[in-house]
């Protein structure tokens, strides 16, 4: 027997692993040990079930053909990083320069690491508001600076309050992230909501890191980015991309965009960790931007009307759930069955064959809470529902 042991580094050790993937590794169990001959159904993945749209696919393929199969620049192929600044202006109200305030990277998940690696030193803090997306907390680990978790409530319809930004704020903050619209709750932040935020910022040196990768699916009202407003447009660094809004998550296309000396900062980290984004995916990119917009509009109106067929289902049944306005998650509270929130979705899936995420897998404030995604088909979301009456009946 050898004596080697490989060395890991005490960052990666002490990285926990994320709490949905271990419902996932549970779901896979469950698919092959069946127990009530029912099929699994899972409002547990955070990804839309429709198909990328076939023209996309297209262009995609079409690249290909043309033998388009080398490196691109660092920053993106141009025209890709001109379509990106005019989707921008047309469907945000947003102005970039394509040359200098925006870059392509392997999915938003690259752009927020970039981000992070980028501006935090040790020892520095970053403010995450939560319950919110799981990779947040990690990138600021592995970048030796310190995540501070702010605790959103339902009550306050899960919004970030300036009462709970002041009273974190240190000499050492140097980034707030501001994860809206909001997975896992639903949460969105509205124009007066950034405009009360500023107030507390104007006289800081926090960048905002808004990760807008939800921003074509609110409902009932037009996302507001915190870089709509003048004065917070310099400090903030956009996270978009096409994963939710195009159905294109395994193309691994997103964005960053935002202030020059930033961007630049990032091309330089994404240069030498990533080269450039997957060159077919930037030619489908170029396609879905320019001639999407019809698409991301279908699909919303059929989350939409998803959303709302979840929401009225679970209010029949008691359970207390947010009137969500955004990506497509609900977040209900479970508290009535006085179960928790892993307790609840271990027996769901044990007992229905129904996955969803506990709460607390997202944070603080998560636990009384799970979350399900609603980008599932209707008639999913019906049996979903049939099943959570018969387990809430039974408890
Ligand atoms: N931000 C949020 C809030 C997300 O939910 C996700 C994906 N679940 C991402 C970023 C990462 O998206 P991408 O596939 O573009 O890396």
């Amino acid at each position: 027997m050898s004596n080697f042991i490989i060395p890991i580094s005490d960052k990666s050790k002490n990285l926990q692993p994320s709490g949905i993937r271990r419902f996932f590794d549970l779901l896979e169990e469950q698919k092959n040990t069946p127990n009530t001959g029912k099929p699994v159904i899972s409002l547990g993945i955070g990804e839309p079930d429709f198909l990328t749209a076939w023209h996309t696919r297209d262009a995609g393929i079409y690249s290909l053909e043309k033998g388009y199969t080398k490196y691109t620049p660092n920053a993106g192929l141009t025209a890709l990083r001109n379509e990106a600044t005019a989707y921008m202006e047309r469907r945000f109200n947003l102005t970039y320069n394509p040359k200098t305030e925006v870059l392509v990277t392997v999915g938003g998940s690259e752009a927020l690491d970039l981000c992070v690696r980028a501006i935090v030193n040790p020892g520095d803090e970053v403010i995450i508001p939560q319950p919110s997306f799981v990779a947040y907390a990690p990138a600021v680990e592995l970048a030796g600076g310190i995540p501070v978790p702010i605790e959103t409530k339902s009550e306050d319809l899960f919004k970030l309050t300036p009462e709970q930004l002041r009273n974190v704020i240190t000499p050492k903050t140097k980034i707030l992230v501001l994860p809206f619209p909001c997975n896992p709750t639903g949460g969105i932040m509205e124009q007066e909501d950034y405009i009360e935020l500023e107030k507390i910022l104007k006289d800081t040196n926090i960048v905002l890191l808004s990760d807008e990768i939800y921003a074509e699916l609110t409902y009932g009202q037009k996302h507001f980015s915190p870089a709509n407003i003048p004065s917070l447009k310099e400090r903030t660094l956009i996270v978009g991309g096409l994963s939710k809004s195009h159905a294109m998550t395994g193309w691994r296309i997103g964005f960053a965009y935002g202030p020059s000396e930033l961007i630049s900062q990032m091309t330089k980290i994404h240069q030498y960790a990533i080269m450039s984004a997957p060159t077919t995916s930037q030619y489908a990119a170029i396609d879905a931007l320019r001639d999407g917009d019809e698409d991301i509009l279908r699909m919303h109106d059929e989350y939409d009307r998803r959303r709302r067929l979840l929401i009225d289902g679970l209010a029949r049944l008691g359970l207390q759930c947010f009137d969500a306005r955004g990506a497509f998650y609900l977040f209900p509270c479970i508290r009535s069955t006085e179960l928790s929130s892993e307790d609840f979705c271990m027996r769901l899936i044990n007992e229905e064959n129904l996955a969803v995420i506990p709460g607390n897998a997202f944070g603080v404030g998560g636990e009384g809470f799970v979350r399900m995604c609603y980008a599932v088909s209707a008639d999913s979301l019906r049996e979903a529902l049939v099943r959570i009456e018969h387990f809430l009946k039974r408890l």
